[in-house]
């Protein structure tokens, strides 16, 4: 503890940029600032959150964009705790219950081996290659380029052959459909499911190695949780919090002061000199309220805008052109969420329990959304107890075209696609439509090339840290763990060049 308070008092009134207020640079700017540095973020938006976004009218409260999060991460939990968010967290009734629609109608995915041998979603044969997989499972042809191609392999190509085709058509194209809205074709396993694509390195099979891991990590928490309470019952699996996902964002902004949070502020350029000996970034944004250009200086940035944003930026160094040309286009997934309410007498089939996702060889029977979530039935405080609410996705890498139509069409879309699942009858008594035009990042097989770019950027320019959903995961909890994992390398960077300038100070 003293060496960190040394090393605290170092770098403690430094000042650091955070590019984006989204749940990655504002968990990096908390971090920061509860360890005494000086921050300031700068949002191109009116609002804070980015993809977090709740809304409310009328007694409805919904989210357009994330609408879970999980604790899988460490400092999710710390963050949470520092929070004070432990008791606003809301989990979800009945979440275990998930559906894939099969044949027309949805099916409860099984959670458990034996669930998995009397479920519908899966033939015999597929049932068999899940329990036979450790012996069964196929390495691909060894060559000297295996590991090469290992790092290209699809997240289709993967799956089929531990488990078989049926398994990437039933349940890896809905699960990746439900989050990414991408295709198991087009995504690399290496980056879209990082710890599976360790286990099979490790352990060859992924059953294996899961319960293996499993167990491990069982082991080692039952040894922690005699001295600490930190596992405690309830704390696994999705939740949101009273009120929607926005709260988490909300509370971050609440520790920053007016000055510390520069709304409407989108950054344009950015500019390192190695001659100064302190504050060597500057940056320059314009704030819509403001008609010049303001140049502010900074010993250290964090950006967390997407990449394709920062393509567009003006990079500096040492006064000349910074030409971030190296970094390649990256695809995004537009997506629509459509929000409709019924009245419950109108909904004669409903469904307990978190949602139901629709694989793409489904749409032979008409389906044209990816799939919906039971929001109320998840969160019964999220409307009036005569209603059911409903949040559907559209679009992704499967109907890219649809996902931009108007809501009138949506809305007819969604509408029949509940009819046939729930037995919805006539029109929603409320709809709301938020388009995301570039909602993911898509992870495909040229994502190496993405980050080897990322790994340059933050070479060639001290101080420069790249953070957010465009690596190392999609999900709010891994954009939350890029952020403080940011910060803490600015932490080491400045108390680094502290310790380089000692001698002439
Ligand atoms: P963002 O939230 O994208 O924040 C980046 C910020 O940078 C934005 O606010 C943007 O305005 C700002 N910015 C851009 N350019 C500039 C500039 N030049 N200057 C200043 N600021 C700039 N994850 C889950 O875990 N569970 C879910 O249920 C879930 N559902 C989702 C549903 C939808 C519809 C979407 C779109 C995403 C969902 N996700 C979900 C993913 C998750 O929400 C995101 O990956 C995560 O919130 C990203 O956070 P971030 O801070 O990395 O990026």
């Amino acid at each position: 503890a003293d060496h960190d308070d040394t090393k605290f008092e170092a770098v403690s009134g430094k000042r650091v940029a955070v590019v984006g207020a989204g749940v990655s640079g504002l968990a990096a700017a908390y971090k920061l600032k509860s360890k005494g540095l000086n921050v300031t973020v700068f949002e191109a938006d009116g609002r804070a959150g980015g993809k977090l976004r709740s809304a409310m009218h009328n007694g409805l409260i919904w989210d357009q964009g994330a609408n879970t999060m999980t604790e899988a991460e460490p400092e999710v939990g710390t963050l949470l705790d520092d929070l004070g968010l432990r008791d606003k967290k809301q989990f979800p009734i009945s979440q275990k219950k998930r559906y894939i629609v099969r044949n027309g109608v949805p099916v409860m995915i099984p959670t458990n081996p034996i669930a998995l041998v009397t479920s519908s979603v899966l033939s015999t044969q597929s049932k068999f290659e899940i329990l036979l997989e450790p012996f069964l499972w196929k390495k691909h042809a060894l060559s000297s380029k295996v590991s090469d191609a290992s790092a290209l392999e699809s997240v289709s190509g993967f799956f089929q052959r531990h488990f078989g085709q049926e398994v990437v058509d039933y349940l890896i194209d809905p699960f990746v459909g439900g989050t990414s809205a991408a295709d198991p074709d087009s995504l690399s396993m290496k980056y879209s499911f990082p710890d599976l694509w360790n286990i099979e390195k490790s352990f060859g099979s992924i059953i294996v190695g899961a319960v293996k891991t499993k167990f491990a990590a069982k082991e080692g928490k039952s040894g922690k949780s005699r001295s600490s309470p930190g596992t405690k019952k309830g704390s696994r699996g999705s939740f949101s919090f009273k009120g929607g996902m926005q709260i988490l964002p909300d509370m971050l902004c609440k520790g920053l002061s007016h000055d510390e949070l520069n709304l409407d502020s989108k950054v344009l350029s950015l500019s390192y000199d190695s001659g100064s000996r302190h504050e060597s970034w500057s940056l320059g944004c314009v704030a819509h309220s403001e008609t010049q250009r303001r140049n502010l200086h900074y010993d250290a940035v964090i950006m967390t805008a997407p990449l394709c944003n920062v393509k567009e930026m003006e990079v500096m160094k040492g006064g000349q052109p910074f030409q971030l040309n190296f970094l390649p286009e990256i695809k995004y997934m537009p997506l629509s969420v459509i929000i409709t309410t019924f009245t419950k007498e109108k909904v004669k089939r409903p469904l307990e329990g978190f949602g139901v996702v629709i694989p793409s060889k489904e749409q032979k029977h008409g389906f044209r959304t990816l799939g919906t979530l039971f929001s109320s039935m998840m969160f019964p405080d999220r409307c009036p107890s005569d209603l059911h609410l409903y949040t559907t996705f559209i679009g992704g890498s499967r109907n890219q075209e649809l996902a931009k139509a108007s809501t009138d069409e949506l809305k007819q879309v969604v509408t029949s696609d509940l009819q046939r699942l729930l037995g919805v009858e006539g029109e929603p008594e409320f709809v709301n439509h938020y388009y995301w035009r570039k909602a993911f990042p898509l992870y495909d097989s040229s994502y190496d090339t993405v980050m080897e770019a990322v790994d340059k950027m933050e070479k060639d320019l001290p101080g420069f840290f790249y953070a957010g959903n465009h690596r190392g995961g999609l999900s709010v909890g891994k954009s939350i763990a890029s952020g403080c994992k940011a910060a803490d390398l600015v932490i080491s960077y400045l108390e680094s060049c502290s310790n380089d300038k000692k001698p002439e100070d």
